[in-house]
Order: C-alpha cells, then structure tokens, then sequence
C-alpha cells in the first residue's frame, strides 16, 4: 500500500526517510545486535543516541547555554501541571486565553497558585490573537500557548514581560520557524507533532527557574531540579522516543536546517491560505495576522449550518477515498483542518487543493 497524505493534528506525519531508518535499523541498532528498544537506558549503546538529540536539538534551536533541554514524560499536559508546582513564589500568575489548550493550561494552574486571564480572544472565537504587547505585574510567570492548534492561530509577536519569566507551550510549532530561546524562562512541546513519535516531552529551562519545588509534595518526578541534575535519567527515559527525535532532527538538518524548513512550511502555508482567501467555496477561518503555519482550519461557505455539516462530512470521507487523511477539525469546532508539519511535503498541500477544486465543483456551485 502506498503512503498517504496524513493531516493529523498529532500523532502527525513522519519523514518517510527516517521511517525507514527506524525500520532498518529495528532490530541491529548499527551493529549492536540490538534493538534500541531493548538498550538499557544507561548503556554505552544508548547515551550517544540521547547526547545526539540534544545537541541536534540545541543546534537546530540555537538554544543558550543557560539553558538546559530536558526529555520529560506526560505529554504538554503535565507540564500544565509542572509550571506552577515548580515556578509558583509570589502564587500569581499570568495567562493569555488564545484557545482551548491555553485555557487548560490556566484551569490546572489554579490547582496550585492564582490566576489572572490577562487577555483572551474567547469572544471572538479565538480566531485571532488579543493584542497585549505588554504584560506587568506581580505574576511568578506568564504563560502562553504560541501555536494553536485547534483553531490554527499563532502569535505574530512576543508580549515584552521584561523580568517576568515568560513561558511557552510550543507543542505545535517547535522547529517550525526561528524562535529566540533567549525571550522564554520556559519552552515546551510534546513530541507528537513536528518532533517524532508521542512519549516524550521537550522542555527548556533557563538555569535559574530551576530551583527546588516550593509546593510541599511535589513528587520527584514533577520537579525540574530533579530531571536536571539526573540529564533527564533520573528514571527510565522514554528511550524509543527519544531515538526518534533524533532521527527527526538529522533529517532536519540534511534538508538544510531551520533556514530551509521554515522556507518550505511558508511556502505550504502561502499556498493553501492563498487558495482559500481567493475561493468562493472555501474560508479560513484564523484571522489574517494571526495565522498558524502549522494547522489551517478552514470551512465551505455554506451558511445553512445542517448543509454545513453534510458536507464536511462528505468533504473529510471523500478526501480519505482519494488518500488526503484526517482532514476533520476538532470535534469541539468540526469544519476541516490541515495540519502541515514539517513533514508534510509540497505535494501534500498541492493535492488537497486538487481535491478541494474536484469537491467544489461536484458540491459547491
Ligand atoms: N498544547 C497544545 C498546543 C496541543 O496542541 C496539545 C495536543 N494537541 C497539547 C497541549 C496537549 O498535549 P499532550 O497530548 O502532549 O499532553
């Protein structure tokens, strides 16, 4: 069976390259007669593997040195979590409701400190990105969700937090574009999406926001100071993950780096916001000036909401048939979205739009 075009929002498409590596180097990991899934963590085999993808990491990122990289578990989730239990001092914090992630991120806090919604897009459906240029005030941190992911908005600047440690969830668009480590006290992502397979976590601390937990039983693995002062063994790593990484990032790198991933990603993105801005059938639904790179929501422009949803149904069956794979959006926003993650090639984005034109002209006219 030949490969499909996959639009998952994540789990999401893998270079097909490092799909075969992993393959063929399955069961003798480069003349180990092992499997990296059988390695011990803490083998000879294994350590150049997860110094590889650190320094790739760091490399492709231009991360500082003040910084460390930790490879976590728990998914974006528990670094809801982590942030306050390790950051909390005054107990206040600060974060920007741009959609449904950030908004979770904000109600876990609550859990361990006090939060203050300092801007929100939630009346206007989160379509765009509030303008808060600015942010002061007595807040331990600031928190943001850069990319997101269901309604496909990013922020187009950074808020100036001047010395208020601003923390990001990147999840959906790490290594998508430059980003300048430097502006952010915390960074991190879940793998899933343009890094490599679910189970392992990035997170990127600056030295001094590594400090013991303040919050009376916080269990050892939700401390940052834990995994740091361990390079992220103080327990079993998600070892496979994290190989995977790794392979992502070669790849990254033989394709020209940063530079050129992020030329292509624009180049996708141009594409397919170009097609719908000028369609008669189709809309984005991000607002210029916000838009995401990396997830682009979009709808017919059937107004009769019954009709509507007919036919996002039968746009997302039929795209399937012709090998265009999870297209649906949401299930809290329905319409379509294409998520195009770095590994998702040109062609990809020609394709959909070769279908989308077939669509409208046997249903929207
Ligand atoms: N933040 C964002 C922006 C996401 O897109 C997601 C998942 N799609 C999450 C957080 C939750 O991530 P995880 O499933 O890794 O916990």
């Amino acid at each position: 069976m030949s490969r499909v075009y996959n639009f998952s929002a994540g789990p999401s498409v893998l270079p097909e390259s490092v799909l075969q590596k992993a393959a063929a180097e399955m069961s003798d990991y480069r003349g180990t007669g092992q499997s990296v899934m059988e390695m011990s963590h803490r083998s000879k085999a294994y350590k150049p593997i997860v110094e590889n993808t650190e320094a790739l990491l760091r490399e492709l990122m231009g991360v500082p040195d003040n910084y460390k990289v930790l490879f976590l578990q728990g998914g974006a989730s528990l670094q809801f979590a982590m942030v306050p239990l390790n950051l909390r001092k005054k107990g206040r914090a600060a974060y920007v409701d741009t959609g449904v992630w950030a908004s979770k991120a904000e109600k876990e806090a609550k859990k361990w400190l006090e939060t203050v919604t300092v801007a929100s897009s939630k009346a206007e459906g989160y379509s765009e990105i509030p303008e808060v240029r600015e942010i002061t005030g007595d807040y331990d941190y600031v928190h943001i969700t850069l990319n997101n992911t269901i309604m496909g908005t990013k922020w187009p600047y950074l808020p100036e937090t001047g010395e208020i440690p601003l923390v990001a969830d990147i999840s959906s668009c790490v290594l998508s574009e430059p980003l300048d480590v430097s502006k952010f006290g915390i960074l991190y992502a879940g793998a899933q999406k343009n890094l490599g397979p679910a189970g392992v976590t990035l997170v990127i601390i600056r030295d001094d926001l590594i400090t013991d937990s303040p919050v009376e039983g916080t269990p050892s693995m939700l401390r940052y100071s834990i995994h740091a002062e361990n390079g992220s063994m103080y327990n079993t790593p998600p070892c496979y993950s994290i190989y995977m990484v790794g392979l992502v990032l070669e790849w990254m790198k033989e394709t020209g780096g940063l530079a050129e991933i992020t030329r292509r990603n624009q180049e996708k993105a141009a594409l397919l916001y170009g097609y719908l801005d000028a369609s008669d059938c189709y809309r984005a639904t991000a607002k210029k000036g916000s838009r995401s790179l990396m997830n682009v929501p979009f709808l017919t422009k059937e107004t009769d909401p019954e009709k509507a949803d007919a036919l996002n149904k039968k746009f997302v069956a039929e795209a399937a048939e012709a090998g265009l794979v999870n297209l649906a959006g949401h299930r809290l926003v329905g319409g379509m979205r294409a998520s195009i993650y770095n590994a998702m090639p040109l062609s990809g984005v020609q394709a959909l739009i070769a279908f989308m034109d077939r669509f409208a002209a046997a249903n929207l006219h």
